[in-house]
């Protein structure tokens, strides 16, 4: 599971990747406009239905600092309406304030704060989350990355030590399993998908 504390230490490219495969999994392809971006924003993007590649609306990526201001979501407001599409997204990492909520009521505009979006990719099938996951895993790199990884994976039941993803195709161990990277320990879990 993707713990909300790390969506304080990644940055506008991999909130973008993040969001991007978040879509991919909703059913959505994603092309971005190549207008709209800003100081901790990204470009706004259109999201196609991926079976009849219908335009279904915008999104927004937003990594914090600088706060999402009203000023940002009346441009915003204002693009979607120029695209004559219904309805928006805008993710942001960090937090709204209800001023800036306020002004997205009733306007098709669905405003996720950080905490918001990480509980709804928890809520993904776990497949669909590691495929997320995979994806921060693949993007960060250094320090962050380790951490990354350390607050992704489930921490051993019985050690306490993140516990690592095992893809195996072995005759009685089949498929992925996370197992516990302490020797001393090495407790296995079931992948539930
Ligand atoms: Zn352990």
């Amino acid at each position: 599971m993707l713990k909300k504390d790390i969506l304080s230490r990644i940055d506008l490219p991999i909130f973008i990747e993040i969001t991007r495969v978040f879509f991919d999994q909703m059913g959505f392809m994603i092309k971005p406009t190549g207008t709209g971006s800003g100081p901790g924003l990204s470009e706004v993007e259109i999201l196609f239905h991926k079976l009849n590649k219908t335009p279904f609306a915008l999104c927004q990526c937003h990594v914090a600092p600088p706060p999402v201001t009203v000023d940002v979501l009346d441009r915003y407001r204002s693009m979607i309406e120029s695209v004559k599409l219904s309805s928006g997204y805008l993710i942001t990492t960090g937090e709204l304030s209800e001023e800036v909520r306020a002004r997205g009521v009733g306007k098709n505009i669905t405003m996720l704060d950080g905490k918001e979006f990480v509980d709804l990719v928890n809520k993904m099938p776990q497949a669909k989350l590691s495929l997320i996951i995979d994806t921060i895993r693949a993007t960060v790199t250094g320090s962050f990355r380790r951490l990354a990884i350390k607050e992704m994976n489930p921490d051993c039941p019985k050690c306490g030590a993140p516990m690592g993803l095992q893809v195996t195709e072995g005759k009685h161990r089949k498929g992925k399993f996370w197992e516990c990277p302490d020797s001393s320990c090495n407790y296995i879990k079931a992948w539930v998908d």
